[in-house]
């Protein structure tokens, strides 16, 4: 390795080197989960394509270690890391929409934020993570699950061509007909192939949406049927469930304040006089409290949060939301209420579960449930003492597993491909790794080897 001369790497691009010099060194190194508190030997602000190409090139050259970052959102950190070269692409945001194809160039650094305010005006809409502030570029190629899943599938879905920076840093173009096989891999398989500069989406239709939460007193039995009620739906019909005692509402009557609830997220997508039979459903269920739903515009769908605390994470997928699975998965709720923590559904089916496991690389098609604990904590150093017991609920947890999916991937996952993919598609990606980077210069994120 030679020594890090960022004079010589500024002198080639338009964008800016940060190295530990440099007083905004501090603040650009961090990534949203600050649990990590990673020192990269440089951070480059690449304002454009062929700053990549540059950067990629002098790291090649000096044999520099480097990553990739768009938003910083990867709760395993992946987008920095020690001694490494951050490559930043935030700035490459831009999304042009092609009006008659329906088609969206959107930058490999964008947010949902970004993409979601430029499609309103033409009524359209790409399915995709639910957080406005969360990047495109790691979210559509792990998964991309969120307020869609069930009628428009998940991001990945919906990719249909890229601009790609490969590891000798020259640009490809991925289409079904140019590279295919890249196209298969960048659906699901991370970072892995190359800096993605510019994804093709193929938008659906947008507009308005019935979206809100209903909320229900906690109860298991409540939860598996709300659970197979939403699977059974019509896939106009997504719907998350949430337990938690600290719900998204300042309406919860005085006796359920506190207490752990269910919060059902729906966002419904088709005839508004099929909507009101399935909300008069929702509301039949037992411990029904109240709902806040109502007509959204796809835009207010993505507010520009952006999130950052210190988190562990885990999730996996499973087809049986059985009473052991709840018992394991709510204890520490239901035995300290600790409002900090929360536990997830995400129900699956309708046109998501239509797609072939060997279609892209993402290989989770037959599962009905994404489940999901999340915890967020005051301090980095009271997240990482709880890692050890997150660990064991892992390992608890692991036996209801049908397998992982790679966006709400935890520490204590990340070694885990044999859950991440099916066997198919691992020897493939594990073919297709050795093809297009055989000395794994794209080693930043989920390594795929
Ligand atoms: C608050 C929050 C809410 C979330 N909600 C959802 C949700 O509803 N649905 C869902 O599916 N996921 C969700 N996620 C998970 C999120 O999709 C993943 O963490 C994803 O990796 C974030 O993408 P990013 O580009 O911001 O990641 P970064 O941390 O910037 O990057 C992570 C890795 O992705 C790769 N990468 C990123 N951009 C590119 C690119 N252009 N080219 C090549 N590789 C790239 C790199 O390997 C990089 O190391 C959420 C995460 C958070 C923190």
């Amino acid at each position: 390795m030679k020594l890090f001369n960022s004079e010589e790497l500024r002198s080639t691009i338009s964008g800016e080197v940060y190295t530990k010099e440099d007083k905004e060194y501090t603040k650009l190194k961090r990534v949203k989960n600050l649990i990590f508190d990673p020192q990269p030997v440089a951070i480059v602000n690449c304002q454009s394509e062929a700053d990549v190409v540059q950067t990629i090139r002098y790291c090649r050259a000096n044999e520099w270690p480097f990553t990739i970052k768009s938003t910083g959102h990867s709760a395993s950190g992946f987008s920095s890391g020690d001694e490494k070269v951050v490559i930043d692409i935030a700035a490459l945001n831009q999304v042009v929409v092609e009006e008659t194809s329906k088609r969206v160039r959107v930058g490999g650094g964008a947010n949902w934020f970004n993409v979601a305010q430029a499609l309103t005006p033409y009524d359209l809409a790409i399915t995709s993570g639910d957080m406005g502030g969360v990047g495109v570029g790691g979210n559509a190629q792990g998964s991309g699950m969120g307020f869609f899943v069930r009628k428009f599938g998940i991001t990945a879905d919906r990719i249909c061509g890229a601009r790609l920076i490969n590891a000798d840093g020259e640009v490809v173009i991925v289409s079904k007909d140019k590279h295919p096989d890249l196209l298969w891999a960048i659906r699901g398989g991370a970072g892995n192939f190359g800096v993605v500069t510019e994804f093709i989406f193929e938008a659906h239709e947008g507009g308005t949406v019935l979206a809100g939460n209903l909320y229900y007193a906690f109860d298991q039995k409540t939860i598996q049927e709300l659970a197979d009620y939403l699977y059974h739906a019509p896939e106009e019909l997504n719907g998350t469930l949430s337990f938690t005692t600290f719900p998204f509402t300042d309406k919860m009557p005085e006796k359920n304040k506190n207490q752990l609830v269910i919060e059902l997220m729906i966002c419904f997508k088709g005839r508004q006089i099929n909507c009101t039979e399935i909300l008069k459903d929702l509301q039949n269920f037992k411990g029904y409290l109240f709902d806040e739903v109502k007509p959204t515009s796809y835009a207010d769908l993505f507010p520009p949060i952006d999130p950052s605390g210190s988190t562990l994470i885990f999730n996996l997928y499973t087809s049986n939301i059985s009473n052991s699975l709840l018992n394991e998965l709510t204890k520490e709720l239901r035995e300290s209420g600790d409002p900090r923590l929360i536990a997830q559904v995400k129900v699956l089916g309708g046109n998501f579960g239509k797609v072939e496991n060997g279609a892209m690389a993402y290989s989770h098609r037959d599962s009905r449930y994404l489940v999901i604990l999340r915890k967020g904590f005051a301090a980095a150093e009271e997240a990482l003492a709880a890692n050890e017991k997150w660990k064991k609920k892992w390992g608890l947890l692991k036996g209801f597993s049908e397998g992982i999916d790679i966006n709400f991937l935890g520490i204590t996952q990340v070694d885990e491909l044999n859950q991440m993919y099916k066997p198919a598609n691992l020897k493939k990606l594990k073919q297709l790794k050795q093809k297009y980077d055989p000395t794994n210069c794209f080693s930043g994120t989920l390594n795929i080897q």
